[in-house]
Protein backbone atom coordinates (compact mmCIF):
# COMPACT_ATOMS: atom_id res chain seq x y z
CA UNK A 1 0.00 0.00 0.00
CA UNK A 2 1.52 3.27 -1.12
CA UNK A 3 0.92 6.81 0.77
CA UNK A 4 -1.38 7.95 -2.32
CA UNK A 5 -3.46 5.01 -1.66
CA UNK A 6 -4.53 6.32 1.94
CA UNK A 7 -8.22 8.27 2.64
CA UNK A 8 -7.42 11.44 3.91
CA UNK A 9 -4.65 13.05 6.30
CA UNK A 10 -2.72 14.67 3.21
CA UNK A 11 -0.90 17.05 5.74
CA UNK A 12 0.48 14.27 8.19
CA UNK A 13 1.49 12.49 5.15
CA UNK A 14 3.30 15.49 3.88
CA UNK A 15 4.94 15.71 7.26
CA UNK A 16 6.14 11.92 7.41
CA UNK A 17 7.34 11.85 3.17
CA UNK A 18 9.30 14.94 4.11
CA UNK A 19 10.56 13.72 7.05
CA UNK A 20 11.97 10.42 5.04
CA UNK A 21 13.28 13.13 2.08
CA UNK A 22 15.24 14.95 4.55
CA UNK A 23 16.54 11.95 6.74
CA UNK A 24 14.73 13.78 10.27
CA UNK A 25 13.22 10.77 11.38
CA UNK A 26 12.35 10.99 14.97
CA UNK A 27 12.68 7.93 17.21
CA UNK A 28 9.12 7.99 18.55
CA UNK A 29 6.13 9.25 17.26
CA UNK A 30 2.33 9.70 18.48
CA UNK A 31 -0.37 8.80 16.40
CA UNK A 32 -3.50 10.25 18.19
CA UNK A 33 -7.26 10.80 17.09
CA UNK A 34 -10.83 8.93 16.93
CA UNK A 35 -10.84 5.34 16.50
CA UNK A 36 -10.96 4.02 12.59
CA UNK A 37 -9.33 7.20 11.65
CA UNK A 38 -6.02 5.57 10.06
CA UNK A 39 -4.22 5.81 12.39
CA UNK A 40 -2.67 2.28 12.13
CA UNK A 41 -3.07 2.56 8.29
CA UNK A 42 -0.53 5.62 8.59
CA UNK A 43 1.82 3.98 10.58
CA UNK A 44 1.86 0.57 8.50
CA UNK A 45 2.79 2.96 5.02
CA UNK A 46 4.99 5.06 7.12
CA UNK A 47 7.17 1.70 8.19
CA UNK A 48 7.22 0.50 4.97
CA UNK A 49 8.55 3.69 3.35
CA UNK A 50 11.46 3.34 6.81
CA UNK A 51 12.82 0.31 4.95
CA UNK A 52 11.95 1.19 1.05
CA UNK A 53 14.71 0.79 -1.29
CA UNK A 54 12.93 1.61 -4.29
CA UNK A 55 11.66 5.39 -5.80
CA UNK A 56 8.71 7.24 -3.94
CA UNK A 57 8.87 4.65 -1.14
CA UNK A 58 6.45 2.82 0.04
CA UNK A 59 6.94 1.55 -3.71
CA UNK A 60 5.59 -1.52 -3.27
CA UNK A 61 7.94 -3.35 -5.34
CA UNK A 62 11.33 -3.88 -3.08
CA UNK A 63 12.03 -7.00 -1.55
CA UNK A 64 11.12 -4.94 1.95
CA UNK A 65 7.39 -3.92 0.73
CA UNK A 66 6.99 -7.29 -1.04
CA UNK A 67 7.64 -8.70 2.51
CA UNK A 68 5.71 -5.88 4.32
CA UNK A 69 2.71 -6.64 1.94
CA UNK A 70 2.92 -10.69 3.28
CA UNK A 71 2.91 -9.39 7.00
CA UNK A 72 6.50 -11.37 8.01
CA UNK A 73 8.81 -8.34 7.64
CA UNK A 74 11.70 -8.44 9.95
CA UNK A 75 11.48 -5.14 11.05
CA UNK A 76 8.53 -4.02 11.39
CA UNK A 77 6.73 -5.07 14.55
CA UNK A 78 3.25 -4.58 15.87
CA UNK A 79 2.06 -4.88 19.27
CA UNK A 80 -0.98 -4.81 20.51
CA UNK A 81 -2.83 -5.36 24.17
CA UNK A 82 -3.10 -9.05 25.33
CA UNK A 83 -6.51 -8.72 26.98
CA UNK A 84 -7.44 -5.62 28.33
CA UNK A 85 -4.14 -4.28 28.72
CA UNK A 86 -0.44 -4.46 27.30
CA UNK A 87 1.82 -5.65 29.88
CA UNK A 88 5.82 -4.99 30.70
CA UNK A 89 6.27 -8.82 29.04
CA UNK A 90 5.91 -6.58 25.49
CA UNK A 91 7.82 -3.93 25.76
CA UNK A 92 10.66 -6.35 27.59
CA UNK A 93 10.50 -7.90 24.33
CA UNK A 94 10.68 -4.65 22.63
CA UNK A 95 13.68 -3.63 24.04
CA UNK A 96 15.42 -6.75 23.25
CA UNK A 97 14.82 -6.86 19.99
CA UNK A 98 16.09 -2.70 19.79
CA UNK A 99 19.60 -4.56 20.98
CA UNK A 100 20.04 -6.30 17.54
CA UNK A 101 20.54 -3.64 14.68
CA UNK A 102 17.90 -4.19 11.98
CA UNK A 103 18.36 -6.24 8.97
CA UNK A 104 16.51 -3.70 6.74
CA UNK A 105 17.09 0.16 7.24
CA UNK A 106 14.81 0.76 9.98
CA UNK A 107 13.02 -0.86 13.04
CA UNK A 108 9.75 -0.24 13.72
CA UNK A 109 7.59 -0.66 16.54
CA UNK A 110 3.72 0.25 16.22
CA UNK A 111 2.15 0.14 19.48
CA UNK A 112 -1.33 -0.26 18.63
CA UNK A 113 -3.84 1.63 21.70
CA UNK A 114 -0.48 2.48 23.94
CA UNK A 115 -2.96 3.86 26.15
CA UNK A 116 -3.55 0.38 27.51
CA UNK A 117 -0.07 0.12 28.99
CA UNK A 118 -0.08 -0.75 32.67
CA UNK A 119 1.96 1.22 34.90
CA UNK A 120 4.98 -1.57 35.04
CA UNK A 121 5.13 -1.13 31.41
CA UNK A 122 4.44 2.22 30.72
CA UNK A 123 7.72 2.54 33.25
CA UNK A 124 9.45 0.58 31.17
CA UNK A 125 8.06 2.35 28.08
CA UNK A 126 9.59 5.48 29.09
CA UNK A 127 12.61 4.13 29.93
CA UNK A 128 13.17 3.32 25.95
CA UNK A 129 12.08 6.60 25.30
CA UNK A 130 14.81 8.29 27.19
CA UNK A 131 17.77 6.08 25.50
CA UNK A 132 16.67 6.49 21.65
CA UNK A 133 18.61 4.21 19.33
CA UNK A 134 19.16 5.34 15.39
CA UNK A 135 18.34 1.98 14.34
CA UNK A 136 14.86 2.04 15.83
CA UNK A 137 11.30 3.91 15.62
CA UNK A 138 8.68 3.85 17.76
CA UNK A 139 5.25 4.58 16.73
CA UNK A 140 2.39 4.81 19.22
CA UNK A 141 -0.94 4.69 18.47
CA UNK A 142 -4.35 5.80 20.53
CA UNK A 143 -7.40 7.36 20.52
CA UNK A 144 -6.93 8.45 24.42
CA UNK A 145 -3.77 10.57 24.02
CA UNK A 146 -4.32 11.90 27.64
CA UNK A 147 -4.91 8.64 29.35
CA UNK A 148 -0.51 8.03 29.20
CA UNK A 149 1.30 9.86 31.27
CA UNK A 150 2.84 13.15 30.43
CA UNK A 151 6.48 11.94 30.37
CA UNK A 152 5.77 9.86 27.33
CA UNK A 153 3.93 12.40 25.68
CA UNK A 154 6.66 14.69 25.74
CA UNK A 155 9.32 12.09 24.16
CA UNK A 156 7.47 11.26 21.29
CA UNK A 157 6.94 13.37 18.17
CA UNK A 158 2.89 13.85 18.12
CA UNK A 159 0.75 14.06 15.07
CA UNK A 160 -2.70 14.59 15.51
CA UNK A 161 -5.63 12.94 13.47
CA UNK A 162 -8.52 15.16 12.68
CA UNK A 163 -11.85 13.32 11.82
CA UNK A 164 -12.20 12.36 7.88
CA UNK A 165 -14.36 14.42 5.76
CA UNK A 166 -17.42 12.74 5.02
CA UNK A 167 -16.96 12.73 1.10
CA UNK A 168 -13.62 10.58 2.16
CA UNK A 169 -15.38 8.17 3.76
CA UNK A 170 -17.99 7.90 1.48
CA UNK A 171 -15.24 7.96 -0.89
CA UNK A 172 -13.80 5.25 0.74
CA UNK A 173 -17.10 2.82 1.28
CA UNK A 174 -17.74 3.10 -2.15
CA UNK A 175 -14.59 2.85 -3.90
CA UNK A 176 -13.07 -0.08 -1.66
CA UNK A 177 -16.22 -1.88 0.05
CA UNK A 178 -18.79 -1.65 -3.48
CA UNK A 179 -21.33 0.30 -1.04
CA UNK A 180 -23.76 2.33 -3.38
CA UNK A 181 -23.94 6.04 -3.48
CA UNK A 182 -26.67 6.62 -1.17
CA UNK A 183 -25.79 4.25 1.83
CA UNK A 184 -22.47 5.18 1.46
CA UNK A 185 -23.46 8.84 1.81
CA UNK A 186 -25.42 7.69 4.85
CA UNK A 187 -22.65 5.38 6.64
CA UNK A 188 -20.28 8.25 6.20
CA UNK A 189 -22.42 11.11 7.64
CA UNK A 190 -23.41 8.97 10.68
CA UNK A 191 -19.31 7.34 11.33
CA UNK A 192 -18.24 11.61 12.19
CA UNK A 193 -15.09 10.80 10.52
CA UNK A 194 -14.11 7.54 10.80
CA UNK A 195 -13.90 4.62 8.06
CA UNK A 196 -13.74 2.62 11.16
CA UNK A 197 -16.58 2.94 12.53
CA UNK A 198 -18.56 3.50 9.40
CA UNK A 199 -17.33 0.01 8.98
CA UNK A 200 -18.84 -1.49 12.23
CA UNK A 201 -22.44 0.08 11.60
CA UNK A 202 -22.66 -1.18 8.48
CA UNK A 203 -21.55 -4.53 9.91
CA UNK A 204 -24.52 -3.80 12.48
CA UNK A 205 -26.96 -2.79 10.36
CA UNK A 206 -26.83 0.84 12.18
CA UNK A 207 -28.87 2.36 9.36
CA UNK A 208 -32.05 0.62 10.79
CA UNK A 209 -31.08 2.38 14.01
CA UNK A 210 -30.53 5.82 12.66
CA UNK A 211 -33.65 5.54 10.90
CA UNK A 212 -35.33 5.27 14.11
CA UNK A 213 -33.16 8.29 16.17
CA UNK A 214 -34.43 10.82 13.24
CA UNK A 215 -38.10 9.74 13.07
CA UNK A 216 -37.91 10.14 17.28
CA UNK A 217 -35.95 13.44 17.02
CA UNK A 218 -38.23 14.49 14.36
CA UNK A 219 -41.06 13.65 16.41
CA UNK A 220 -39.90 14.23 19.52
CA UNK A 221 -42.16 16.63 22.23
CA UNK A 222 -41.08 17.53 25.70
CA UNK A 223 -44.22 16.79 27.38
CA UNK A 224 -43.84 12.98 26.55
CA UNK A 225 -41.92 11.32 28.73
CA UNK A 226 -42.94 7.72 27.36
CA UNK A 227 -41.54 8.73 24.21
CA UNK A 228 -38.35 10.40 26.40
CA UNK A 229 -37.80 6.96 27.89
CA UNK A 230 -38.21 5.20 24.43
CA UNK A 231 -35.92 7.47 23.28
CA UNK A 232 -33.07 6.92 25.83
CA UNK A 233 -33.59 3.09 25.58
CA UNK A 234 -32.58 3.61 21.42
CA UNK A 235 -28.68 5.11 22.57
CA UNK A 236 -27.89 1.98 23.86
CA UNK A 237 -26.21 0.14 26.08
CA UNK A 238 -22.54 0.64 26.48
CA UNK A 239 -20.94 4.03 27.23
CA UNK A 240 -19.20 4.26 23.29
CA UNK A 241 -22.06 2.84 21.86
CA UNK A 242 -23.64 5.87 23.97
CA UNK A 243 -21.30 8.66 23.44
CA UNK A 244 -21.47 8.15 18.91
CA UNK A 245 -25.59 8.24 19.02
CA UNK A 246 -25.49 11.12 20.85
CA UNK A 247 -22.79 13.00 18.96
CA UNK A 248 -25.43 11.79 16.13
CA UNK A 249 -28.09 13.73 17.41
CA UNK A 250 -25.43 16.72 17.84
CA UNK A 251 -24.60 16.79 14.69
CA UNK A 252 -28.43 16.46 13.60
CA UNK A 253 -28.93 19.70 15.74
CA UNK A 254 -26.36 21.55 13.81
CA UNK A 255 -27.69 20.60 10.38
CA UNK A 256 -31.36 22.04 12.19
CA UNK A 257 -30.08 24.93 12.89
CA UNK A 258 -27.72 25.10 9.36
CA UNK A 259 -31.24 24.45 7.57
CA UNK A 260 -33.24 27.25 10.42
CA UNK A 261 -30.32 29.83 9.41
CA UNK A 262 -29.63 29.26 5.21
CA UNK A 263 -32.98 26.95 4.20
CA UNK A 264 -29.64 25.32 2.04
CA UNK A 265 -30.26 21.44 2.11
CA UNK A 266 -26.90 21.24 0.36
CA UNK A 267 -24.93 21.96 3.26
CA UNK A 268 -26.68 19.14 5.47
CA UNK A 269 -24.45 16.65 6.63
CA UNK A 270 -27.51 14.12 6.93
CA UNK A 271 -29.08 15.23 3.57
CA UNK A 272 -30.70 11.75 3.29
CA UNK A 273 -32.50 12.73 6.68
CA UNK A 274 -33.98 16.41 5.19
CA UNK A 275 -37.34 15.88 5.96
CA UNK A 276 -36.73 15.34 9.61
CA UNK A 277 -34.36 17.81 10.06
CA UNK A 278 -36.53 20.41 8.83
CA UNK A 279 -38.97 19.33 11.46
CA UNK A 280 -36.50 19.97 14.04
CA UNK A 281 -35.81 23.37 12.16
CA UNK A 282 -39.74 23.82 12.49
CA UNK A 283 -40.55 22.89 16.04
CA UNK A 284 -37.55 24.30 17.44
CA UNK A 285 -36.05 28.12 17.61
CA UNK A 286 -32.08 28.66 16.96
CA UNK A 287 -31.39 29.36 20.46
CA UNK A 288 -33.90 25.96 22.01
CA UNK A 289 -31.55 23.72 19.28
CA UNK A 290 -28.26 25.44 20.13
CA UNK A 291 -29.01 24.74 24.60
CA UNK A 292 -29.75 21.28 23.34
CA UNK A 293 -26.92 20.85 21.82
CA UNK A 294 -24.92 22.08 25.27
CA UNK A 295 -27.01 19.66 26.94
CA UNK A 296 -25.65 17.08 25.12
CA UNK A 297 -22.24 18.22 25.10
CA UNK A 298 -22.41 17.84 28.59
CA UNK A 299 -23.45 14.97 28.57
CA UNK A 300 -20.92 13.53 26.35
CA UNK A 301 -18.50 15.02 28.79
CA UNK A 302 -19.86 12.85 32.16
CA UNK A 303 -19.77 10.04 29.94
CA UNK A 304 -16.63 10.48 28.88
CA UNK A 305 -15.41 10.56 32.72
CA UNK A 306 -17.32 7.97 33.61
CA UNK A 307 -20.40 9.27 34.46
CA UNK A 308 -23.32 6.32 35.22
CA UNK A 309 -25.08 6.21 31.54
CA UNK A 310 -28.40 5.61 33.01
CA UNK A 311 -28.56 8.31 35.03
CA UNK A 312 -26.66 10.83 32.71
CA UNK A 313 -29.00 9.83 30.09
CA UNK A 314 -32.36 10.71 32.09
CA UNK A 315 -31.38 13.60 33.73
CA UNK A 316 -30.41 15.11 30.26
CA UNK A 317 -33.62 14.20 28.29
CA UNK A 318 -35.87 15.87 30.94
CA UNK A 319 -33.08 18.82 30.29
CA UNK A 320 -33.84 18.88 26.33
CA UNK A 321 -36.12 21.33 24.58
ZN1 LIG B 1 9.79 -0.47 -1.60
Amino acid sequence: MKFQEIYGHKKLIAILKSAIARNRIAHAYLFYGIEGVGKKTVASVFARALNCSGEDPPCDACPSCLRAEHNNHPDIVSIQAQGQSIKIEAIKEIRSKMAFRPENKKRVFILKEADKTTVPAANALLKTLEEPSPDNVLILTTARPHALPTTILSRCQSLSFAPLHDDEVSRYLQEKQGIEKNEAEELAAASLGSIGRALEMKKEDFLTTLQQIFRRLAEDDPEDMTGRIAFAKMLGKQRDEIMHRLAIINSAYRDSLAFRETHEDSRLVFRGYRKEIHAIAERLSSRAILRNINMIDKAVDALSRNANPTLTLESMLVKLL
